[in-house]
């Protein structure tokens, strides 16, 4: 493939033209790139305890983490607990959250997770999936990502950029790339269970840093010789 100029610009259909993958063997040679790209990729979320990363990956939906990392900071100063969200309000946590999109939702959904955990699990966070995705407000995404990083267990964290960069590479096909359970599926068989997590904060670190939605950096992106998206457009 011819160097891309620097200039390069891409068309503003950003889809894949066709709705084919990969070979088994090309997907598997990709990870291991990309593995080797990232190898010790951690959360932007700041935290010091699994409840915490309970609470900013709530707040982080839809959100930049570095505002929600700017929330937080000064919010679990205050309010670090279970039992002492449990007692608030959506508006007592105004004054931190206000600027995190969908606060008050979001504010609600924590406070409701504050009193099943003390309900239900003595005010621990659980470490299984399952039981995290039992509790209401606590989403795939979100149970994935508090297994990983909290609990070090294996996990495939489906968010936009890990949906955005696995289609543009050909990992899973067009049709899967709105579907979260059909990919995190399709990528726990191809990626052994010690790697899951440290693949998906890879990917998602690639996304962030090279292949964002509106304006992926192709020309100076180190996967583009494999890239499924960069040799169709
Ligand atoms: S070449 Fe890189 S930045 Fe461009 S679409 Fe592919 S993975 Fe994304």
């Amino acid at each position: 493939m011819p160097e891309p100029s620097k200039n390069r610009t891409i068309k503003k259909n950003y889809s894949i033209k066709t709705s084919g993958e990969l070979s088994y063997d090309k997907k598997i040679e990709i990870i291991e790139k990309i593995l080797k790209l990232y190898p010790d990729e951690k959360l932007d979320l700041k935290y010091s305890n699994e409840f915490e990363l309970l609470v900013a990956a709530v707040l982080a939906a839809r959100s930049k983490d570095e505002i929600v990392n700017s929330a937080t900071e000064r919010l679990f100063q205050v309010y670090n607990s279970p039992d002492q969200f449990a007692k608030l309000k959506p508006e007592d946590l105004k004054p931190f959250v206000s600027k995190i999109n969908f606060w008050y939702k979001k504010s609600e959904a924590i406070i409701q997770i504050s009193r099943e955990l003390l309900e239900k699990y003595g005010g621990k966070v659980p470490q299984s999936k399952e039981e995290l995705e039992k509790i209401k407000g606590i989403g795939s995404k979100t149970a994935s990502l508090v297994v990983a990083a909290a609990f070090g267990k294996p996990a495939i964290i489906v968010d936009t950029h890990f949906q955005t960069v696995a289609k543009r590479l050909g990992l899973i096909s067009e049709q899967e790339s709105d579907k979260p359970q059909k990919i995190e599926d399709k990528m726990k068989k191809i990626v052994p269970e010690n790697k899951q997590a440290k693949f998906s904060f890879a990917l998602i670190r690639h996304g962030k840093k090279f292949c964002s939605i509106r304006n992926p950096k192709c020309s100076t992106c180190p996967l583009r010789e494999d890239c499924r998206f960069y040799s169709l457009n």
